[in-house]
């Protein structure tokens, strides 16, 4: 069976990386988080005490981290790791949220973070997630979905997962940091989010993880087919 990308764009908190990881599982093919690449930068900058506006400073800080991800054998899960720890708690927490998207808007570091997505899923058989995967990153993967729901339940299901960290937060401070980042996410110059022309929509406001795996298994297998068909034919 040909190895194909399956790229998951959306806006935050839609069930995008539940749904690409359960995907990844079902088909055995990679999972990359791309935004867990993004919160990375952000708390390097962050300890670091690198401003954000200070770009000679961010290019340097680029060449200088390393952003990898380790296989966590307990869980199965690919791990943020930076400079060689593993760092998936610290990037998920609220003051990483608040901050990452005025670091993913810096060319140089979408750039860089492009660049390594690339490489990464140079053999195919990924499933990656993230805001500009089917535009920017993988024009030609095989399978595009675009993600949305309601922005109240986004945060319903965002606060859950915080508490379930420890971390209490209330629903409005959430819905502002949805609203906030979709905004800058989408309005910035540097491969903003947007839905490919070529990318199939799911709202997961009213629909559970099990149908959004299937949607997207759905869509799998018909370009899968559909390819088998064609080279039948060809
Ligand atoms: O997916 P997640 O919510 O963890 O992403 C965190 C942030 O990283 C997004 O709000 C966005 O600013 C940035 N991001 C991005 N491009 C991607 C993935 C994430 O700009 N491909």
């Amino acid at each position: 069976m040909k190895n194909i990308v399956i790229a998951i764009d959306g806006y935050s908190s839609c069930g995008k990386s539940t749904t690409a990881k359960a995907v990844a599982a079902e088909l055995g093919y990679a999972y990359i988080d791309t935004g867990a690449m993004y919160r990375g930068v952000t708390l390097y900058l962050l300890e670091h005490n690198i401003s954000f506006e200070d770009l000679p400073r961010v290019e340097e800080a680029l060449h200088q981290m390393q952003i990898t991800f380790k296989r966590n054998r307990r869980s199965g899960r690919n791990e943020l790791c930076l400079d060689g720890s593993i760092r998936e708690d610290e990037i998920r927490q609220m003051r990483i949220s608040n901050a990452v998207s005025e670091v993913s808007v810096i060319p140089a570091v979408r750039h860089a973070m492009v660049r390594q997505q690339q490489r990464m899923a140079r053999k195919r058989g990924v499933v990656m997630d993230g805001r500009d995967i089917g535009t920017t990153v993988f024009p030609d993967a095989e399978v595009k979905i675009f993600m949305t729901a309601d922005v109240y339940t986004r945060a319903m299901r965002r606060q859950v997962e915080l508490a379930a960290k420890g971390e209490e937060v209330s629903l409005d401070d959430i819905v502002q940091n949805l609203q906030k980042r979709d905004y800058l996410d989408s309005t910035r110059a540097e491969s903003p989010l947007r839905r490919a022309a070529d990318a199939v929509l799911l709202d997961t406001s009213h629909i559970t993880l099990d149908e959004q795996v299937d949607f997207v298994l759905e869509r799998v297998s018909s370009v899968l087919v559909d390819g088998l068909r064609a080279a039948e034919n060809g």
